[in-house]
């Protein structure tokens, strides 16, 4: 064991490198006190389910998993048969981070990619694989999915989503929405959850706890009951079902009835807005994409971007080679403005 587990500054090359709010834990450690029925039959299960439903305003099925993996792949293969194709973006988590779970949990419903420069999906991307082909040898057209805030720290507006959701029901398209950040999206555009989730036409939206301030666990919202008719099932297939459940229900309500989730997101988005205003002037630095959640995106030479790397910063350059930083519930303004200042020394020894 090392003497001090946590003797490592604070780093932004993750909103999963964050700890657990206080909101979060304390609500799991009341939990702790005492036993309760196991596998979802329990008060906190419940209490919940009726968080859930007072923050959507409406009557919604739900389901927690253990990672937005399962949830993203449990989700989709409950709107498709193995024959159906899934639309989705070429930089979407479900075709570049999930090993093939929506494939494999769908039993082969193929993931029908679109080229997309920002990382969302447009109607007419929707449109153009939805009609590329209609015979038989291809795979049916079912579902969309779309990432909000998306995987490029972008966020699709009220209009945007609700054209992508006519587009879908157009071409008889169910409407999934990757929502591992849902709560960066509701803090940027200051809009409900509802207002960006069913009232958008979304059908299921997979809502991220873990990357919001929780240990562990993300949230499967069925809008139409209809669609969530043997999803326990499917999630105790897939090991999904957690037999201490209380224990990934106890943290959203303390997430849901403190209004944490949204004051953890919108403290994320607000480091990221500061952040970007500290780099914008640097020379030779250039900030890649529109700042609009949580996430800063900077293109530097690579010799910058070593010299911040042997400074002890860590950060992925996975998406277009530029450099993603990325803001949670936790950033200390300290770290930002060390990170911002590093950032200035190493790329004024250009
Ligand atoms: C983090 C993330 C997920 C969930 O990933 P897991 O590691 O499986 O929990 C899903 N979608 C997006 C866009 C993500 O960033």
């Amino acid at each position: 064991m090392h003497s001090n587990a946590n003797e490592l500054a604070q780093q932004f090359a993750s909103d999963n490198y964050s700890g657990i709010c206080p909101e979060a834990w304390a609500a799991m450690e009341t939990a702790n006190r005492g036993s309760a029925t196991s596998y979802g039959d329990d008060p906190w299960t419940a209490r919940a389910a009726d968080a859930f439903r007072e923050l959507f305003e409406t009557n919604l099925e739900l389901f927690f998993v253990f990672n937005g993996t399962a949830a993203n792949s449990l989700a989709l293969a409950s709107l498709c048969q193995s024959y159906h194709g899934v639309i989705c973006v070429d930089q979407a988590h479900v075709e570049t981070d999930e090993c093939g779970a929506p494939e494999f949990f769908s039993n082969g419903s193929k993931l029908l990619v679109a080229r997309s420069e920002d990382g969302k999906l447009t109607p007419a991307a929707i449109h153009e694989l939805a009609t590329k082909r209609v015979d038989i040898h291809y795979p049916k057209p079912r579902v969309v999915t779309i990432t909000q805030s998306t995987e490029t720290g972008r966020v699709y507006t009220v209009e945007e989503l609700k054209a992508i959701s006519s587009a879908c029901k157009a071409h008889g398209l169910s409407l999934h929405m990757d929502g591992a950040r849902f709560a960066n999206a509701c803090a940027s555009l200051g809009c409900s959850p509802a207002e960006l989730s069913w009232k958008c036409g979304v059908d299921v939206l997979c809502f991220g706890g873990t990357k919001n301030g929780m240990a562990v666990g993300e949230a499967v919202l069925f809008f139409d009951p209809v669609l969530a008719v043997d999803f326990d099932y499917r999630c105790k297939q897939a090991g999904q079902l957690a037999s201490k459940m209380r224990f990934l229900a106890a943290p959203w309500v303390g997430m849901l009835e403190s209004g944490a989730w949204l004051t953890n997101a919108t403290h994320a988005n607000r480091c990221a807005t500061y952040f970007a205003e500290q780099i914008a002037s640097i020379p030779n630095v250039t900030i890649a994409s529109p700042v609009n959640a949580n996430t800063v995106f900077l293109m530097a030479a690579d010799d910058i971007l070593s010299r911040l790397r042997g400074r002890g910063w860590k950060f992925y350059t996975f998406i277009g080679g530029a450099a993603r930083i990325m803001f949670a519930w936790d950033s200390d303004m300290e770290r930002v403005d060390a990170l911002a200042r590093d950032i200035r020394e190493c790329a004024n020894q250009s």
